[in-house]
């Protein structure tokens, strides 16, 4: 998105305000000063979410024949955060700055010039001092002394009372330092130095039981993901399915993020969209088809086919997943990151982060990684209960192997280990695998499409809102905002107005009209004002169809055009007159 004219406030901060002002997002507790990375939803923002989630959910179950659904709670075992590695490297590594305290995360640090101002102390009126030494940048272009005002202000907000008001703290024993250029060493918002970098937990904590002690401690989820492993087996018994197959769940997760920003993107609490899709080990793959299909770019990925390993599925289910952000009309502002073979965790075989153009830059919506069987083995392991399922196919292809077939098998996989930096099998336990497999059992392999429901509202957001200048009939400039939503997933689908207010049979029309289609198409009815402001009011919230009773309906134009309406197109204005019959109809096909 192109950056702002200078004397406008910038796209990010026009969004926000009209996600405000309209009923989409609000700040958490605001009337108490708010609550920090946490957001409400208000009436239009929860319309969208819900067509956003129900898209997600309709698209990757209901419309399919291999993926179920799951409602898991948010409340876990917390042994099974111990499992997935979260208790011991759910972790980003943060910095804390030396002047006050506020974390920031190690990689979230952006290079910064300017004057380094090093004190050895400072004091207030009250007696107070600072204790200890501080060094804080002066930003390129800052006035010494607004800069110095600054410092003042950022040490009496950390110090609360006993430091005074700013302008009674002395700052001591200034010495001016060196010019400093690209140094990664100072908060991005204090410009004071930073500490060095140490992990930070993310997860939060809370207490299970009355009795509040270490031993009821567990956390709020920081992923739907793992109570899909958690509940594998109970789903595969109790569904009749045969792998592959997929189990996926939308719900809240909690991650006590240092920096929460850019308005949702990065929250404390919000809500994923996550699906475990559980395949054949390529090794049964081959064993059942003789071989297993390389990708290569071009390749069919239109179904899925029985030679398939995990390289096509990881393929076929960003195809997927692209598809899908192409129906709600973020097709044209995607990128793809494929992680490199050192940025991936050491169980993953492949991981691609689908990204989208955000205002303040283009990040992560969507993470689909190929996670290999490590989590259910973890889960095996941690809880001592066996998550194999059994393949009778592949007991029967093993039947027909040659010795030399299966040896040849074995070597592939050692290689494999081998090349592992860590968490590799030994030989003895790699041939007791290929034992299990051979008699048709194993712990099925992963490819997890892992999305943010937030993170997709404000990308839908964000690439729907335009503004531009109009005169109005005075000469005097007007700024127009108009919501591009993707008619599927806009929060009202349909406005419906009398032409004019003060004509019960007008009045009386359209409110027949507005009670047929509400019960099918979210709609508003709206009779306040000129016609224009009321198209306008529904362009900025991203109704895609307005329909107007006139003269027309009433009969009073000829017969031929008694019991129609005006619907009006948002995107391009076109207006079409439609029978009231026929009106929901007309309506559902567009959206
Ligand atoms: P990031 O690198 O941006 O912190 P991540 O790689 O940790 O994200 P995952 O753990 O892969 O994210 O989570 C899957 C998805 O959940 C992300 O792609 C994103 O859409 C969403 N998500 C993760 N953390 C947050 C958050 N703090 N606020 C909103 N959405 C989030």
């Amino acid at each position: 998105m192109s950056a702002s004219a200078k004397s406008e406030p910038p796209i990010m901060e026009k969004i926000v305000s009209l996600c405000k002002r309209r009923g989409f997002i609000y700040q958490s507790s605001e009337i108490y000063g708010g609550c920090g990375g946490v957001w409400d939803y208000g009436p239009l923002g929860a319309e969208l979410k819900r067509n956003l989630r129900d898209a997600w959910w309709r698209t990757m179950t209901r419309e399919r024949e291999d993926v179920l659904g799951l409602d898991a709670c948010i409340l876990m075992n917390p042994a099974i955060w111990a499992a997935s590695g979260h208790v011991a490297t759910f972790a980003d590594l943060m910095r804390e700055c030396s002047l006050t305290n506020k974390r920031v995360r190690a990689d979230h640090v952006d290079p910064q010039d300017g004057i380094l101002m090093n004190y050895s102390g400072a004091q207030s009126a009250t007696g107070w001092k600072l204790p200890r030494a501080i060094a804080v940048l002066m930003k390129k272009g800052e006035h010494i002394e607004s800069f110095r005002k600054r410092v003042r202000l950022l040490i009496a907000s950390n110090a609360g009372e006993a430091a005074g008001k700013p302008e009674e703290i002395e700052l001591l024993d200034e010495t001016k330092g060196d010019t400093v250029e690209q140094s990664i060493d100072y908060h991005p918002e204090t410009g004071a130095a930073l500490g060095e970098a140490r992990p930070f937990n993310l997860m939060l904590k809370t207490y299970l039981g009355p009795t509040a002690t270490e031993a009821d401690v567990t956390y709020l989820r920081p992923e739907t993901a793992q109570a899909i492993f958690a509940q594998f087996k109970n789903v595969f018994d109790s569904s009749r399915v045969k792998v592959p197959f997929g189990i996926c769940q939308i719900g809240k997760a909690f991650r006590n993020e240092v920096t929460p920003k850019n308005f949702t993107f990065r929250s404390r609490e919000f809500e994923q969209m996550e699906l475990e899709f559980f395949i054949k080990p390529d090794e049964a793959v081959e064993i059942i088809s003789g071989s297993v299909a390389a990708w290569s770019e071009g390749a069919d990925l239109s179904g899925p086919k029985p030679d398939w390993g995990w390289q096509m599925w990881h393929r076929y289910w960003v195809d997927q997943r692209t598809k899908f952000y192409q129906s709600i009309g973020l097709g044209d502002v995607l990128e793809y990151y494929w992680q490199s073979p050192a940025d991936l965790a050491h169980y993953a075989r492949a991981c691609v982060d689908i990204l989208c153009e955000f205002p303040f830059g283009t990040e992560e919506l969507e993470g689909i990684a190929a996670r290999g069987d490590f989590d259910l083995s973890q889960h095996q392991k941690h809880s001592g209960k066996s998550l194999e399922i059994f393949d009778e196919e592949l007991k029967t292809a093993a039947t027909a192997l040659t010795e030399e077939a299966k040896e040849a098998l074995i070597q592939r996989r050692l290689a494999t280990e081998l090349a592992k930096e860590k968490g590799a099998l030994t030989e003895a336990e790699v041939r007791a695998w290929f034992e299990r497999l051979c008699k048709g059992f194993y712990l099925p392999h992963v490819i997890e499409p892992s999305a943010g429901l937030d993170r997709m509202a404000l990308a839908v957001l964000a690439k729907a809102f335009h503004q531009y200048e109009k005169e109005d009939g005075k000469g005097k400039s007007e700024t127009i905002t108009i919501l591009r939503l993707h008619p599927s997933i806009a929060p009202v689908k349909v406005g419906v107005f009398p032409l004019l207010k003060n004509k019960p049979e007008l009045v009386s029309k359209a409110r027949e009209v507005y009670q047929l289609i509400k019960g099918r198409l979210n709609s508003f009815y709206d009779e306040a004002g000129a016609i224009g402001r009321r198209y306008a009011r529904q362009d900025e919230i991203g109704t895609p169809f307005c329909v107007t009773v006139d003269f027309e309906t009433l009969g009073e134009q000829g017969e031929e055009l008694k019991d129609t309406v005006t619907v009006r197109e948002r995107d391009g204005g076109a207006q079409h007159r439609v029978k009231i019959s026929e009106l929901t109809c007309w309506l559902a096909n567009r959206l």
